[in-house]
């Protein structure tokens, strides 16, 4: 399989024809499928397979002599946001195996095992915490604390996964895996427009986080509910979405309010709860935090202004992420000097870089959107990727 043709099986699982955008949440249909896919790839190649406790999965390709320390572990993940673009995640995972056939086609062999890994809910669509997977891999999140996490039709974690043939007590940091892996390179479309060359390498990944903001009120009726005998909700989310733009301008970071739960949702109902999320990000960690205070005040001003109760609790958060030096100088020196460049979005790769050398490669995004149906790169730019890579893998894994 060439990359253009592994491109094209995983392109239509779960696109929805009518936005182009691609709903590919952890264990529902079409992220089983693509799962499905990674493992026949897998299997096609003859690469170990190896399915972790958390839901990870990794296709090894052994030496020889069958040594299992040392790896060099690349891939990425294969789920999506809510209408999310078709690079973001698959484009790592694809461009990992194209990468392993460039080498075996130039009879390379590797005296360190390469693995290639596709990370569950590295998103956090379904279960509100990004990078879930790597999270529990690498002990960043409890494993008490993902059981109970909940989907948007309140199934837990917990539930979710036993359905899928995994243990939900033994989820959690796996030192074994981990211990056997010498550093991690992840290929992923860069996700704005800073990168002007087909590829170049990470520097650092900004703070992130997200926030859960609850407003309750009163539901009453849209008609006969006097206005000051209202206790709206509606009103304090608005002036907490408001707020987080002034701040975010205040405080030179970015912030957004993507998802918002409306109870009960009717056209003609005062809703008696609102419940929306903030994500924030910035140069540094004050920044962030000072964001998420202002609107935090916001919010509890416009709250008691309106008899309403407001409650903000913190579901991720994750400090600056500054990629091993070396790791990176080395592959910015293999690669004859790439560009090196920040980005504003979080990453397994960041996660894991708590415990291991880990790096990232970015392919050019033309458009410079992410998360959404026009999510780019140009096919010469994927393969100058897959080329990359499998340069990459040949310095670490080699001699
Ligand atoms: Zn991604």
């Amino acid at each position: 399989m060439t990359f253009a043709e592994m491109w094209a099986a995983l392109l239509p699982v779960g696109r929805d024809d009518a936005t182009g955008g691609y709903h590919r949440f952890a264990w529902t249909a079409p992220e089983l499928e693509c799962r499905a896919w990674f493992l026949d790839e897998a299997a096609g190649r003859g690469l170990e397979i190896e399915r972790d406790a958390n839901g990870n999965l990794f296709a090894w390709w052994l030496p020889a002599d069958g040594t299992r320390t040392g790896a060099v572990l690349t891939g990425s993940h294969l789920d999506s946001v809510p209408g999310g673009g078709a690079f973001d995640g698959p484009l790592g995972v694809v461009s990992a195996f194209a990468a392993l056939d460039k080498l075996r086609a130039e009879n390379f062999t590797p005296t360190k095992p390469i693995g290639v890994a596709a990370f569950a809910e590295e998103e956090g669509a379904r279960f509100g915490v990004a990078c879930l997977g790597s999270r529990l891999l690498a002990g960043a999140i409890t494993p008490e604390r993902a059981r109970t996490l909940r989907d948007g039709n309140g199934q837990t974690f917990a539930e979710v996964i036993a359905a899928h043939n995994l243990d939900p007590t033994r989820i959690g940091p796996d030192a074994d895996l981990l211990n056997r892996v010498a550093c991690y390179v992840e290929l992923h479309v860069e996700q704005g427009r800073a990168l002007q060359e087909p590829v170049g390498v990470a520097s650092a990944i900004i703070p992130h986080g997200r926030w859960r903001l609850d407003f309750t009120g009163e539901g009453n009726h849209a008609g006969t509910t006097l206005l000051t005998d209202r206790r709206d909700p509606m009103l304090p989310f608005a002036h907490a979405v408001l707020a987080a733009r002034e701040a975010a301008e205040r405080h030179d970071s970015v912030a957004t309010v993507g998802k918002v739960n409306v109870v009960p949702g009717g056209v003609n109902a005062i809703p008696s709860q609102v419940t929306a999320w903030l994500d924030s990000r910035g140069p540094d960690d004050d920044a962030v935090r000072a964001t998420v205070a202002d609107v935090h005040e916001a919010a509890r001003r416009a709250a008691a202004e309106h008899r309403v109760a407001v409650e903000l609790a913190e579901e991720s958060y994750t400090e600056v992420v500054d990629f091993n030096k070396s790791l990176r100088d080395r592959l910015v020196t293999t690669l004859g000097g790439v560009p090196v460049l920040p980005t504003g979005a979080g990453h397994d790769a960041g996660i894991l870089s708590a415990l291991l050398p880990t790096a990232m490669l970015f392919v050019r995004n033309p458009t410079g959107v992410s998360h959404a149906p026009a999510e780019y790169a140009e096919p010469a730019d994927c393969l100058a990727g897959v080329e990359a890579l499998a340069t990459v893998l040949k310095d670490l894994a080699g001699g």
